[in-house]
C-alpha cells in the first residue's frame, strides 16, 4: 500500500507534470468507475471535473488533495487505501492494473489513471473537505508533528505500539510497512504496550519515525523516478524480510502474521513483547 514516503514522491511528480493543466475529459470505466468515484458536489463527477485546471496538489497522511481551479474550494481528494495507485501514461500505454478513473490531458496528450485491483480506494469530488470520510479524523501528518505533540498525543492511544503508530487518528501517513521499519530503527518490539514505554523510548521513537520517513523519501525518489505506479521497497531493513539477516546485528528477522497483516522485527535488536511476541 502506498504510505507517506511513496505518496510524497508521487505528489512531487504529479505536481510537476500536471500542475496548471486543464482536465480535457474524464472517463469512468466499467463497474469500478462509479464505485470509486464519489461526487459530493451534486453536480456530477465527470461533468464538474471536466474543464477544471489542476492547481496545487497536496498530501496529508495517505490522502492526496488536488485543488481545482478556477474554483477556490473545489477539490479532488484521493484516498488510495490498501490497493489504489496512480499511473501517468500516454494514451494506449499498458495499464498498471484495472483502471477505474482516467483524467485526460492535451498538449502533450497524457492520462492520469486511477488503478485499483480491489476497488478499495475512493476519489471524492468536493467543495467541503469535512464531507470526505475519515479526512477530518486524521491526526497531524507524521512529518509535520513536533516531538512535544507526538509525546502528548501518544498517551491518548492505548494498545501495542505498532498498532498505535499505524493509526491515522494518532499520526497520519504510516501504515503496516513503515511502522515495522520505524520500530526497527527505534529498537522497540512492535507488540510492546504504549503504556510500557518510558519517556526516552518515546522520544527515540519520534526521532526514528522522522529519520525513517525522510531517508525513505530519498530512496523512493531515486527508485521511482517518474513511474508513480511503482512501489519500490527493496531498501527495507525488516519489513517483508522474514528469515533474512537483520542489517544491524546479523540475527534472523522474525515474522508474525496476525489479522491479515505481517509484522517483521528483530528479536535481538527489539527485545520485549513477552505476551504476544515470543
Ligand atoms: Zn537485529
Amino acid at each position: 500500500m502506498p504510505e507517506l514516503p511513496e505518496l510524497e514522491i508521487v505528489r512531487d511528480v504529479l505536481q510537476a507534470r500536471l500542475g496548471g493543466r486543464i482536465v480535457e475529459r474524464v472517463t469512468l470505466s466499467g463497474r469500478g468507475g462509479p464505485i470509486v468515484a464519489r461526487d459530493l458536489t451534486g453536480r456530477g463527477f465527470a461533468q464538474t471535473l471536466t474543464g477544471a485546471r489542476i492547481g496545487k496538489i497536496r498530501r496529508r497522511g495517505k490522502f492526496m488533495v488536488f485543488d481545482l481551479l478556477p474554483s477556490a474550494d473545489l477539490h479532488l481528494v484521493v484516498n488510495p487505501k490498501l490497493t489504489g495507485q496512480f499511473q501517468l501514461a500516454v494514451p494506449g500505454a499498458k495499464k498498471a492494473g484495472p483502471v477505474h478513473v482516467t483524467l485526460h490531458f492535451a498538449d502533450p496528450e497524457e492520462e492520469l489513471r486511477y488503478v485499483d485491483r480491489k476497488r478499495m480506494g475512493q476519489l471524492y469530488l468536493t467543495t467541503d473537505m469535512a464531507k470526505v470520510p475519515t479526512y477530518s479524523d486524521m491526526g497531524p501528518d507524521a512529518l509535520a508533528i513536533s516531538q512535544a505533540e507526538f509525546v502528548a498525543r501518544l498517551r491518548r492511544f492505548r494498545g501495542e505500539i505498532k498498532g498505535v503508530l499505524a493509526r491515522e487518528q494518532f499520526v497520519a501517513g504510516i501504515g503496516n510497512a513503515y511502522a515495522d521499519e520505524i520500530l526497527w530503527k527505534a529498537k522497540l518490539h512492535p507488540y510492546r504496550k504504549q503504556t510500557e514505554l518510558n519517556v526516552l523510548e518515546v522520544e527515540n521513537l519520534y526521532v526514528a519515525m522522522r529519520e525513517t520517513l525522510l531517508e525513505s523519501i530519498d530512496k523512493v525518489r531515486v527508485a521511482l523516478g517518474e513511474d508513480v505506479h511503482l512501489k519500490p521497497r527493496d531498501f527495507f531493513s525488516v519489513h517483508m524480510r522474514g528469515g533474512k539477516k537483520c542489517p544491524r546485528c546479523g540475527g534472523k528477522v522474525s515474522e508474525i502474521s496476525a489479522g491479515g497483516k505481517i509484522t517483521n522485527f528483530c528479536r535481538t535488536c527489539q527485545p520485549g513483547g513477552l505476551i504476544r511476541g515470543m
